[in-house]
């Protein structure tokens, strides 16, 4: 009722543009087929984009020269124009009507691992952070995910111990030693399988310090998934 009547004072936006939607959290047709969803065939491990000829269990060349600390990652999208309009009206813009349509093409990319996971775990903001912005977008695509999904997730699995610095305009390798035993796992989570779920995937840095955390705190196993992953085409050709 009371989403009734705010739709007649202030009528849905799609997510992407001004045009007045149906419902909240839809986009319209146009730019719903420019949305680059990211399909097989992908790296087994971080959900690089593979090219085309690829097999299932196939790695990229950064997974087989470096294997990471999760067991494997996956994206709903590559992070273009439009996804990073998402993740900013998400998370400086507070926009929230996305929330059950982002967790609707996330649990689609996470497929059978956020089946066999145990719980979610959103990554960490340090709590300085948080007072400023007041919340943790990471922590509501955590929630939308499980309240799509009926799996449990428990928000203070992973802390920020270290406040860090802003990881823009850092390299990757710059990027790891910022985010490296900043963040610590409270509790012991022995064999458990965690789905880690965060809003971009950069260089996949902060997933790493994550699933380090969990695995020193006795996880069997550590996934991820996030609503966009960075994908350079020049990465894909080379
Ligand atoms: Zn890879």
């Amino acid at each position: 009722m009371i989403s009734r009547l705010s739709d007649i004072i202030w009528p849905p936006r799609s997510l992407l543009s001004d045009v007045i939607v149906d419902r909240p959290g839809v986009i319209e047709p146009a730019l719903w087929g420019e949305l680059r969803f990211l399909n097989e065939p992908l790296c087994a491990c971080c959900g690089f984009p593979l090219p085309d000829h690829a097999g299932p269990g196939d790695q990229c060349a950064a997974c087989l020269s470096q294997k990471p600390a999760f067991d494997s990652a996956r994206a709903a999208l590559a992070y273009d124009d439009h996804a990073r309009q998402l993740v900013l009206d998400l998370k400086r813009g507070g926009r929230r009507d996305g929330l059950p349509v982002f967790a609707h093409w996330m649990a689609a990319a996470a497929g059978e691992q956020l089946v066999r996971a145990d719980f979610l775990a959103p990554t960490p903001m340090h709590w300085t952070r948080l007072a400023v912005r007041s919340f943790n977008q990471a922590a509501w695509l955590t929630a939308a995910l499980a309240r799509a999904s009926g799996k449990p997730w428990k928000p203070g699995a992973l802390t920020r111990v270290k406040r860090r610095k802003s990881q823009a305009g850092l390299s990757a390798s710059e990027r790891r030693r910022n985010v490296g035993g900043a963040i610590r796992a409270s509790g012991t989570f022995k064999d458990k399988i965690v789905l880690v779920v965060d809003d971009v995937f950069t260089t996949g840095a902060t997933l790493e310090a994550c699933a380090r955390a969990l695995r020193k705190a006795g996880a069997a196993e550590v996934h991820a998934v996030t609503l966009a992953r960075v994908v350079r085409s020049t990465d894909i050709l080379s």
